[in-house]
């Protein structure tokens, strides 16, 4: 399987040498170079996206202004490409020389002539013939990383990988993960000083938080800091760890804790720190997790690491003893602010929980936290001590409650951008909320599951007087003023979860959306200058760049996939198809001449109408449970698929109890993407056939009639 990929990156290596007396081809455009830091590090020079957040501040805003508010009108399609990918397609690419890089799917890494949109190589890790049960998460890669001719990615099932910049050629690849669990990496590298360093995701699956560091040359290990501590009786790694283990009671150690790193990792060049943001408590229950109460460090925090040798050196608790899925791993961006008179080096971030935080980056003291949407769980934060003030009962202790925001949060991974000309943020937010409710746990004998997001919480009661108000869900983006602590506009958006956004030195902001535009608006006022229909959704957030002068325009759309875009009640009515809609990068420029091919308009998805198989309503409403724990994040709420696998309800497989077997329990389709679920037996699969069933003929015969708004419960991302 190894000779299969070299084999394909080797046949696109040839294509491209051949084509290398065109001055297009990757070889001849990258030169040699010792390392991106400068690049990376220079904030002014628009020119190249060699990084996730652009530059080392990964404010996601770039200098350019050739494309301003003036001339957006005049933007344009320069070219597209529609992936061989089947998964998502919402990766921030990075462009570097000439040359740009995409990561779709199961970490399906493309270079493209940037001018031409010509694909140079292609290569696949093949991540689905080795990753077993790391395949049911089911995220996929979020974005890649640029270092000294190597593009550095992690894939899902755990490696660590390099290839040739110029060739795809594999250069290194590490087992970064264990094998035998269920931690993912889904988030881009970052690199400085020649290291690369990596989160991981897991929360839900018994995890224990890490940030792990990797020489960018060769891929060997150099450090760990793990986020939350482990068994005490086997000793703690660092005097953090010790610190932290004071502030945990009973056996967390053996549900993992959580305080995963999956996302948030900012390097900082004039401290040389690298600051970390922290995930959620796993499971979110925090009398399974930490009975005594407690503030569980360093669970839902941003921690400032020394980014040489990875020690701790500060760190600050938005969620002490973290209960919600809330957490602080969206991204950290830094800036120099004017406040009170003088300029201070500070790190913002509008994590889950619904504040904005700005901290003093040299001391980690909260500066300013305000809230950015409606938030039930507390008041404020109190300055002097840097803690939230906590509203009554948000910990469930009194019986099962329904709060703002839900486990989406207010903003999730989709980055916001900050413009340091004008000192605004533009954050893609989520109005959603969760219910919470740990009736019926039995927190001394409750374990973790294999194979399943664990929550350890249980769903609303029934008929209970409690609902989630999906109606009122929706989303916006808005303009936030860090320095005044005050919204400066807000536009709402189309459904729940959209891209990601760009700032620019020409007075704009873009950002792609579920309905598929992807839109231009007046950084200071909010207002809509452009907008383009790119036949799928846009949840990739946008990079620029300039070649030969000229500024361009890149981002990735797809049908909506992983979560949190996927499993939302409320994202599958904008009808993109699994199997219909395209995995597209759409590249733009002034006066750009590209056409888009022809695209199947979005739609519904027609439930597969059958005898073959009537639904017996009492397996049926056995499925349900199943379905949502195992199915759900990929299939979607109420098997109403929203793009991210096959919509089961208009499939034929799940009439055939063989068929049905064989993809479940032998893994008939793992090569698409679908998991092998061995640790179900036949017994197992009866329920789930009838959910499905029953549900396709709920919703062919009631296509015309209006159904009660979907039951929404934790949903876990
Ligand atoms: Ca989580």
């Amino acid at each position: 399987m190894r000779q299969h990929y070299r084999a394909r990156a080797q046949l696109l290596a040839i294509a491209c040498s051949a084509l290398a007396a065109t001055a297009s081809c990757a070889p001849d455009a990258l030169p040699k170079r010792t390392g991106l830091t400068v690049l990376i590090a220079d904030e002014a020079n628009g020119d190249s996206w060699p990084s996730y957040g652009r530059t080392y501040s990964e404010n996601h805003y770039s200098p350019l202004d050739e494309i301003n508010t003036a001339t957006v009108s005049r933007l344009k399609l320069a070219w597209s490409y529609d992936l061989d990918v089947l998964q998502r397609n919402d990766a921030q690419p990075l462009m570097v020389d000439g040359v740009l890089y995409v990561a779709a799917g199961f970490s399906i890494i493309h270079a493209f002539d940037a001018r031409s949109g010509k694909l140079l190589w292609r290569f696949d890790p093949e991540v689905a013939a080795v990753a077993a049960q790391k395949m049911r998460p089911s995220w996929g890669i979020r974005g890649l990383a640029l270092w000294n001719n190597k593009v550095i990615f992690g894939t899902q099932d755990g490696r660590l990988m390099a290839v040739d910049a110029r060739t795809g050629r594999p250069v290194w690849s590490t087992q970064a993960l264990d094998t035998s669990d269920e931690t993912t990496i889904t988030g881009a590298p970052r690199v400085f000083n020649g290291k690369v360093v990596i989160g991981f995701a897991g929360a839900e699956r018994a995890a224990r938080g890490a940030v792990l560091c990797f020489d960018a040359e060769t891929g060997k290990f150099l450090w760990r800091f793990y986020t939350v501590p482990g068994d005490p009786a086997k000793g703690f790694e660092n005097k953090a760890m010790e610190m932290a283990a004071k502030t945990w009671s009973g056996q967390w150690w053996k549900y993992g804790g959580g305080g995963t790193v999956w996302n948030a990792m900012t390097y900082d060049p004039e401290l040389n720190r690298l600051y970390i943001g922290t995930g959620n408590g796993g499971p979110w229950n925090w009398k399974i997790r930490n009975p005594k109460g407690g503030d569980a460090l360093f669970l839902a925090s941003i921690i400032a690491l020394d980014a040489d040798t990875g020690e701790y050196i500060w760190h600050h608790q938005q969620n002490p003893n973290e209960a919600w899925d809330y957490n602080s791993t969206m991204d950290i961006v830094m800036a120099t602010l004017p406040i009170e008179g003088r300029p201070r080096k500070v790190l913002m971030q509008a994590p889950k929980n619904g504040f904005y935080f700005v901290l003093d980056r040299e001391t980690g003291k909260l500066i300013s936290a305000e809230k950015i949407a409606r938030v039930d769980w507390a008041k404020g934060y109190d300055l002097r001590t840097g803690r939230p003030i906590e509203n009554p009962n948000v910990r469930y202790e009194k019986g099962p409650i329904v709060m703002w925001p839900g486990t989406y949060g207010t903003h999730n991974w989709q980055p916001m951008s900050f413009s340091p000309k004008l000192n605004l943020a533009f954050i893609p937010t989520i109005h959603q909320a969760d219910g919470y409710s740990s009736e019926g746990i039995e927190p001394a004998t409750w374990q973790p599951a294999r194979n399943r997001g664990n929550t350890g919480m249980s769903p609303l009661p029934k008929d209970g007087p409690l609902r989630v108000p999906t109606e009122d869900f929706g989303s916006s983006l808005q303009a936030w003023d860090p320095i005044r602590q005050k919204q400066v506009w807000s536009r709402p958006n189309p459904g729940i979860v959209n891209g990601g956004t760009m700032a620019t030195g020409g007075g704009l902001v873009f950002q792609g959306l579920i309905d598929g535009n992807l839109n231009a608006y007046e950084a200071a006022t909010g207002r809509k200058l452009w907008s383009f229909f790119a036949g799928v959704a846009v949840l990739g957030a946008p990079i620029t760049y300039r070649v030969n002068g000229k500024q361009y325009i890149t981002v990735a759309a797809g049908p909506t996939s992983g979560a949190p875009a996927a499993a939302l009640t409320g994202q599958a009515k904008f009808g993109w198809r699994y199997t219909d809609h395209p995995r597209r990068i759409l590249t733009f420029t002034l006066d750009g001449t590209g056409k888009l091919p022809p695209t199947p308009p979005p739609g519904r998805e027609e439930p597969l109408v059958s005898d073959e198989l009537v639904p017996d309503p009492r397996l049926a409403e056995e499925g349900e449970f199943p379905f949502r724990t195992r199915c759900r994040t990929c299939h979607g709420a109420d098997a109403r698929a929203m793009g991210g696998a096959p919509d089961l309800r208009a499939s034929a497989i799940p009439l055939n109890r063989e068929a049905f077997r064989q993809v479940l329990l032998e893994g008939a389709m793992v090569e698409r993407g679908m998991p092998k679920f061995d640790d179900l037996t036949d017994a197992d699969l009866e329920p789930l056939r009838h959910y499905i069933r029953k549900r396709a003929m709920e919703d062919a015969t009631t296509a015309t009639s209006k159904r009660p708004p979907a039951s929404a419960d934790a949903g876990g991302v």
